[in-house]
């Protein structure tokens, strides 16, 4: 669906401009995803605690977008002939608008859903569930937010029968903003839990907030066993409207008998209308079976049959929510996504395998499936998905199935076409995938996990997760604590503190950090070679790697007298001018830098050559986190200062000065001047003990044999321990040579097997150890988890008198790392 922009201008009540009269159809707020034809989009400049959209204006130009919607007005935009500017007060409110507007005009059936987890299953499954009866549009993956939330409703268009959308909040007032976007008509609250509970005085005021989406709603659904969610429901005349279900009280509109739990699946019996029906569901966790009860309501309030709505359910599966990447056989890498196949979805996948572009030449691959059920003609759903593909510089498309393949045509690139999933792998052509990056995204049904278990390389079983969505969510939470201006230094050093260097940096640069900083010069040319192109301080340069820094434009500290001439000489020699360096001054660390009554020395030799430019001074803190030496820290924030204002003096010009780390950023906000040095905080922990952080990295494991063993018997190396009762020993597969210190054996350590805690029993080996599992269910194969969120490595690091940092870059390189990304 279109809309002119003069139409747009008149529903965000924007006056007297003079329009070139376009068509709209797509919604942009992120400069990088940009897609489709640019002419026909309309570019929201949204301000953010960490971007402000505005400074992409120009390039967006450049690339051929012509209307913005804007808060600011810049003279850099006064040459932009041809362009449209909307000018508003508020961006933000200004797309909610128009998707308020665009929803206003859809007289159908929408499912609202709220509450604090389950919200996208529910979702999902209630896709699954309908689809056979309506042409549905649901949010794309979680977009739930009060951005995410209007470009999900802008997706209505003429064919939509029924929309479902998720909407989460975080703060108060938020929801009033989302419930005239979706107006649902059908509400559900999942679940009402802490997250999100910083910036509400109460749960019931968080509660309450929720509700206010279902105010305009004809029915809501929600369990009404629940206590606070019933009264909520009550103060806010909710009730008369409620479709409620209960598992006491047996004249609810929907009464759950009983729950019977079985091996693989759980029975939910019934009573609706007064007649008494069940349906079986394949999953026996709570959280399934509560999300499954609120699919039952909505599919009951929709008049389907029960007999029907037996057969759905127990086709329903675990809803998969994130992108994975893999090391493939042939270095490969695969990007394996089984997220649902759509075409939103297809758009985020594409900008990620962008992303993930690697250090040498690969050529980009996509298996794509046949896209199911979007109501869309295949001719112009092909059109759309070939244009994205050749936008995003796919050079081989296979696509699979029959829909896509008679829209061979649409795909400009090297292409085959396979009808199913069997004839693809009978092929054989897989076998030939070398150096290349694959996308693999299909719908369920063609079930490409078959594809991807065959180009994929068996992972030890010991593997290291890294999650890039929380390394984006501690970058931005940090990011939030600084001024305006102020610049952020990530350090990857240590390989990343073990989480790996070059995902990490990758993903850093997508989201606009300013700078890296690692220790070495092989960890900064590594970098280069996988294409980051922000800078980089190298912080313990030598000597005799200064041809490879001057090459890779990598930026040394500079510690003494000995590295600065050698450096000065390095590049007068070659006739560079003005390279840029990094001055480290000893506040009182006494580890690397110049002494504060070194500098006017340090100025004579400064003052004396042109090869070198002084680009920032800085200091390290020595006891940032701790409150007992605050008064130390302060004398070294006041050292830096005055040296830094001296060496600025000095010569002539002003530097970049910094001083704080990531607990300095936590404790110290008046000494962020113009940059800060982000460590450990990144990886989700916080030295002082700040909430809000989200775990990075998970070591997890396997167990490879279980036996039961007399008490009195010794497990393990030397003897160590004895048994003092019959116990159930676990052996599973990680040692110290996996970075699990010999320390937290003889029950110093412990690891988590479903949701319990096993004591580590006897002394580590080297690529073994063993647990007791005697209080736990457990069987061999099960996951453990040797530290994430729980244990964290917090933990594991008091339990055997060491710090976070340790535990974390231990993690030996023989460990495959795995990214995910929601
Ligand atoms: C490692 C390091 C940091 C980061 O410290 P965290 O405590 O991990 O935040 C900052 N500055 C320098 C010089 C470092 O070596």
């Amino acid at each position: 669906m279109t809309y002119k922009i003069s139409k747009i201008a008149s529903i965000l009540g924007v006056k007297n401009v003079n329009l070139i009269e376009s068509e709209i159809s797509t919604l942009l707020i992120d400069s990088r995803r940009l897609s489709g034809s640019p002419s026909h989009t309309l570019f929201f400049a949204l301000e953010t605690k960490n971007n402000d959209g505005h400074a992409f204006i120009k390039e967006l130009y450049s690339a051929g977008v012509r209307n913005f919607v804007v808060s600011k007005r810049l003279p850099e935009w006064e040459n932009l002939p041809g362009s449209n500017f909307l000018h508003v007060k508020n961006t933000l409110r200004a797309l909610q608008k128009l998707a308020a507007y665009h929803r206003s005009r859809f007289d159908i059936p929408v499912i609202g859903i709220t509450g604090s987890n389950g919200k996208t299953i529910v979702k999902e499954w209630l896709y699954r569930l309908l689809q056979d009866n309506f042409n549905i549009v649901r949010s794309p993956r979680s977009y739930n937010s009060q951005v995410g939330v209007p470009l999900s409703v802008w997706e209505l268009d003429d064919t939509t029968e029924l929309g479902i959308f998720e909407a989460g909040i975080s703060m108060p007032d938020e929801m009033g903003y989302l419930e005239p976007i979706i107006r649902p008509t059908i509400g559900i609250l999942t679940k009402i839990g802490e997250a999100h509970q910083e910036n509400f005085t109460s749960l019931q005021q968080k509660c309450m907030e929720k509700m206010t989406l279902f105010v305009n709603c004809n029915v809501v659904i929600y369990d009404e066993d629940n206590d606070l969610i019933s009264r909520c429901a009550d103060m806010m005349l909710l009730s008369q409207k409620a479709f409620s279900w209960s598992r006491k009280r047996s004249d609810a509109p929907l009464y759950i008998s009983k729950i019977e739990i079985h091996e693989k699946k759980t029975t939910i019996h019934y009573s609706f209308l007064r007649f008494e029906h069940s349906v079986d569901i394949p999953f026996i966790d709570d959280a399934s079976i509560e999300n499954a009860i609120h699919c039952l309501a909505v599919l009951l309030f929709l008049g389907i049959h029960p007999e029907e709505i037996s057969k759905r359910m127990m086709m329903l599966e675990p809803v998969a929510m994130r992108l994975d990447v893999r090391q493939g056989k042939n270095n490969c890498i695969i990007i394996n996504d089984t997220y649902n196949s759509d075409v939103n979805s297809i758009k985020i996948a594409l900008d990620f395998q962008n992303q993930r572009k690697m250090d040498r030449p690969m050529k980009k691959t996509v298996i794509l499936s046949d896209i199911l059920q979007t109501g869309i003609m295949p001719k112009s759903l092909y059109k759309r998905v070939a244009e994205m593909v050749e936008q995003s510089g796919v050079d081989k498309l296979i696509g699979i199935g029959h829909d896509i393949s008679d829209n061979a045509s649409a795909f400009k690139m090297e292409k085959q076409f396979f009808p199913s999933t069997e004839a693809f792998i009978k092929s054989g052509i897989w076998r030939n995938f070398d150096n290349e990056l694959i996308l693999v995204k299909g719908a369920r049904e063609y079930h490409f996990e078959q594809i991807t278990a065959l180009i994929e390389e068996r992972i030890h079983e010991t593997v290291m997760e890294v999650d890039l969505d929380a390394v984006v969510h501690n970058f931005n939470f940090y990011k939030s604590k600084l001024s305006p201006g102020v610049k952020m230094i990530c350090m990857v050093k240590a390989n990343g503190y073990g989480a790996g260097a070059v995902e990490i940096a990758k993903t850093l640069q997508y989201h606009r950090c300013d700078y890296l900083a690692v220790a070495v010069t092989e960890e900064g040319l590594a970098l280069r070679s996988s294409g980051i192109s922000l800078p980089i301080i190298i912080l313990n340069p030598e000597v005799n790697g200064f041809e490879e820094l001057f090459s890779n434009d990598l930026e040394p500290e500079v510690y003494n007298f000995r590295i600065l001439e050698a450096f000065i000489k390095e590049a007068e020699s070659r006739g560079i001018t003005h390279y840029p360096i990094h001055i480290k001054i000893d506040t009182g660390m006494h580890r690397l830098g110049f002494l504060p009554e070194e500098i006017p020395q340090l100025l004579g030799v400064l003052q004396s050559q042109k090869g070198l430019h002084v680009k920032s001074v800085f200091s390290h803190l020595a006891a940032s986190e701790s409150w007992i030496f605050d008064e130390f820290t302060n004398s070294q924030v006041e050292t830096l200062k005055l040296a830094s204002e001296e060496i600025e003096k000095g010569l002539g010009y002003s530097v970049y000065k910094h001083i704080l780390n990531s607990a300095g950023i936590e404790r110290f906000p008046d000494a962020q001047w113009d940059m800060v040095r982000l460590g450990i905080g990144l990886y989700g922990v916080s030295a002082s003990g700040l909430k809000g952080l989200r775990n990075v990295c998970t070591l997890k494991t396997t167990i490879l044999q279980i036996k039961n063993i007399p008490g009195h018997e010794t497990v393990g190396y030397g003897r160590k321990e004895e048994l003092n009762c019959d116990a159930r020993i676990a052996t599973i597969r990680i040692g110290y040579a996996d970075g699990l210190d010999r320390k937290f054996g003889n029950r110093n350590g412990k690891v988590l097997i479903n949701g319990k805690f096993a004591p580590i029993v006897g002394n580590v080996c080297m690529d073994l150890c063993m647990i007791d599992v005697t209080e736990i269910e457990a069987n061999e194969g099960d996951t453990v988890v040797v530290f994430g969120e729980t244990p964290s490595v917090i933990d594991l690091a008091e339990s055997i008198g060491t710090i976070p940092y340790e535990i974390l870059t231990s993690v030996s390189p023989r460990v495959k790392r795995i990214y995910i990304k929601e």
